[in-house]
């Protein structure tokens, strides 16, 4: 490696050091983060200390990575809701980096500057339903008081243990959140340093991890343009953050949000992986000290309700009820996971969110509905290209609820008929 000094080299040195073999980050479950951890390990046993420090409701343990031999300890941890998978991969490809990169002098470097504590999947029995909750059915990040989940007491266990300088808190944000500027621009990474007090006070703690999200800013902004945001800074009694800070230990909030493609894990995980880096590296160098708090306090705050992944524009659409009206189109999506015949996969799953004038949100994705009539698509055996006798009206009705499977249809002669121009269909 040369130095990758630049967000856009560090951003191209992913494609090097990222994990081979590991299926989408909405796939991976804990086998697969326990045989990289248990390969890591192999692979270079005085570099990664592995260590079981709990075990989920399930029994599945905890593992806590150890790298690095620094004065600064820092505790990263991902996966606490289970189905908010980007960083649990992005720790991994980082691990492989450092593998792969201990002898560069910014690694070295690093590695003497810092140790970090991670763990990698905090929730593995709700990652393996890929669902938010853990397996009692509690939000974990709602239990840092009442401490009634295993993973809870052991992220609590694990703060007390090491009492480390500075945490990462690694989450999912909805796909609907968009940057809150008004660019309807999607929020792909949105970053907090979470107030420990209802008067959303400073002390040196938050001040650090202020400092560590402009690093962050500043690192992602020339990768994804407009699309950093600020997550909303209200204090949670229950949250692990917020309480963390309480504790003695800052955190940075990394949150994951959408990406306006249809292939967002790769550029999200770039992402996750160049703001680690980035972050890491200038806590290592003490660069950290010279960030400009400007640049945090300036980052446009979320807008949790901006984005859609889907907008047909100014289509002809049938309500409920009365005659067809000219409107846009939204859908708002989410990756689930599909288990058919013990084979698991991703899907899109999206339903009808919005009906109307839809100027103010953003769009993953945005279709022409110009002179063509949104509706729902009657089965699954219908094509493109297909003409469609004259439906009858209540086929035609669209409704905010309705699954989006959709149909863009071009009136045709003889009048009343239709033909199929284009199928829009996510799973339900
Ligand atoms: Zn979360």
């Amino acid at each position: 490696m040369t130095a990758p000094a630049t967000p856009q080299e560090l951003f191209a040195l992913w494609a090097d050091v990222r994990l081979q073999g590991l299926p989408p980050p909405a796939l991976v479950r804990h086998p697969h983060v326990q045989s990289q951890l248990r390969r890591l390990h192999q692979s270079a046993p005085d570099l990664f200390q592995v260590e079981e420090v709990g075990r989920s409701v399930e029994g599945r343990p905890l593992h806590l990575v150890r790298v690095g031999s620094g004065p600064r300890h820092i505790l990263l941890w991902s996966q606490m809701h289970g189905d908010e998978p980007t960083a649990t991969t992005a720790l991994l490809d980082l691990f492989e980096f450092l593998r792969l990169h201990r002898a560069h002098p910014r690694v070295a470097r690093l590695l003497s500057a810092l140790t970090l504590h991670a763990v990698p999947m905090l929730n593995p029995d709700g990652a393996e339903r890929f669902q938010r909750r853990n397996a009692q059915g509690i939000d974990v990040n709602r239990d840092a008081l009442a401490l009634q989940t295993p993973e809870g007491r052991t992220l609590k266990a694990l703060r007390d243990r090491l009492q480390p300088s500075l945490g990462f808190n690694l989450h999912n944000q909805s796909w609907r959140t968009a940057v809150g500027d008004g660019s309807r621009r999607p929020a792909s990474i949105s970053l907090l340093a979470p107030p420990f007090d209802a008067s959303r006070s400073d002390n040196p703690g938050r001040v650090l991890a202020k400092k560590v999200c402009a690093v962050i800013r500043d690192a992602l902004e020339p990768l994804a343009p407009g699309q950093i945001g600020r997550y909303d800074d209200s204090f949670e009694t229950r949250a692990f953050g917020d309480n963390l800070v309480r504790w003695g230990t800052p955190t940075v909030l990394i949150e994951t949000g959408p990406w306006p493609s249809a292939e967002p894990d790769e550029p999200l995980l770039r992402l996750n992986f160049v703001a680690l880096v980035s972050a890491l590296e200038a806590l290592s160098t003490g660069a950290v000290e010279h960030a400009n708090l400007e640049r945090y306090e300036s980052i446009p705050l979320n807008d949790s309700k901006g984005m859609l992944h889907l907008v047909i524009r100014g289509a002809h659409v049938f309500g409920e009820a009365g005659d067809a009206f000219l409107a846009d189109v939204g859908v708002a999506a989410a990756q689930a996971v599909r288990t058919r015949e013990g084979s698991a996969s991703v899907v899109l799953s999206g339903s009808i969110e919005e009906l109307g004038d839809l100027r103010v949100y953003g769009a993953v994705e945005e279709v022409d509905g110009t002179g063509l009539t949104a509706a729902p698509l009657p089965s699954r055996d219908v094509k493109v290209g297909d003409t469609l006798p004259p439906p009858p009206r209540s086929e035609l009705s669209l409704r905010v609820g309705l699954p989006a499977e959709l149909m863009l249809l071009r009136p045709v002669e003889p009048q009343g008929n239709y033909r199929v121009e284009r199928i829009l269909r996510y799973e339900r």
